[in-house]
């Protein structure tokens, strides 16, 4: 595996590949890898000729800078195991490679923004996130990119922007993968430790809670969410927000139907953790 520090790098190897007749997969991270994203690396590898994995810890959708400054950073590691599962190409540049002096464009999806995880964190998160994945497909130009489930709104985001922005390529969403004791994996999990660590379960605890209340036969939302976070509360960890929302437009529905993502953001100790699961109630 090489490692790129340029855009200009990038593209070479990119060409290469192409002339080679490959077709190329793109795994856009923050680093700090876990079996997450070693899975979308590994469905790229199977999907792809050449596969580009990026590891840029992008300051302009961090709104908390202390979030920021702690964020793990171990680029040896994260070459190693990215190495082992076959990736071609790591992505790794300085921040002034993507943002040069006077940097003034931003792509911003509105609405889709603007709710959850933008309102809890402000939409200048996603307006960073769509402005740096915008700048990574138009380096890396892949035929397919790769994201997690786990950030469920991003994931809906960049299907908007690609879309609305004629990007030619495919977006997969692939699940959440999950420690055995249903802890989804998080680069910010390795700041959790002991009681906190135990805390942090209350989460999927509480989307447990609400997938029973609606295989029960609940339809009222507010009541869903409201049973969810004193479940959470009882295990010492309070919602920031608890949404039962439409996955395809994030707006509220009630009562229940459809596809509703059942979305949780809450701090547990040091770090700030979201999870969710989507409820399919068109059958
Ligand atoms: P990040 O490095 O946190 O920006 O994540 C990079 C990609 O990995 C994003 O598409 C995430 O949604 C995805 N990802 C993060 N955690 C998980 C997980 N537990 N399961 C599956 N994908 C994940």
């Amino acid at each position: 595996m090489n490692t790129a520090r340029t855009v200009a790098e990038v593209r070479a190897a990119v060409r290469a590949a192409r002339a080679a007749g490959k077709t190329v997969g793109f795994v856009p991270t923050m680093g700090a890898f876990h079996a997450g994203h070693l899975s979308l690396m590994r469905r790229a590898r199977e999907r792809s000729g050449f596969v580009v994995v990026s590891l840029f810890v992008n300051p302009a959708q961090f709104n908390d800078p202390s979030d920021l400054a702690a964020y793990p950073r171990d680029e040896r590691a994260d070459a190693a195991m990215a190495g082992a599962e076959g990736v071609d190409l790591l992505f790794a540049p300085e921040a002034a490679e993507l943002y040069a002096p006077g940097h003034a464009t931003t792509v911003i999806v509105r609405g889709l923004s603007d709710v959850l995880e933008g309102a809890a964190r402000g939409a200048a998160h996603f307006h960073g996130v769509t402005t740096i994945v915008a700048k990574l497909f138009n380096v890396v130009q892949p035929d397919v990119a790769f994201f997690g489930q786990k950030d469920a709104q991003q994931a809906l985001i960049v299907r908007r922007m690609a879309r609305d922005l004629d990007f030619p390529l495919a977006i997969e969403v692939r699940p959440t993968v999950r420690e055995a004791d249903g802890l989804a994996m998080s680069s910010r999990n390795v700041r959790l430790t002991g009681h906190d660590r135990r805390r942090a379960l209350a989460l999927r605890a509480g989307l447990t809670a609400a997938e029973r209340a609606i295989a029960a036969g609940e339809r009222d939302g507010a009541r869903i969410a409201e049973a969810a976070a004193a479940t959470m509360r009882e295990r010492g960890v309070a919602p920031e927000y608890f949404a039962l929302v439409s996955a395809d437009t994030l707006e509220p529905v009630d009562p229940l139907a459809g596809r509703i993502l059942v979305a949780v953001a809450a701090p547990v100790g040091p770090v700030r953790l979201i999870d969710n699961v989507i409820v399919d109630l068109t059958a």
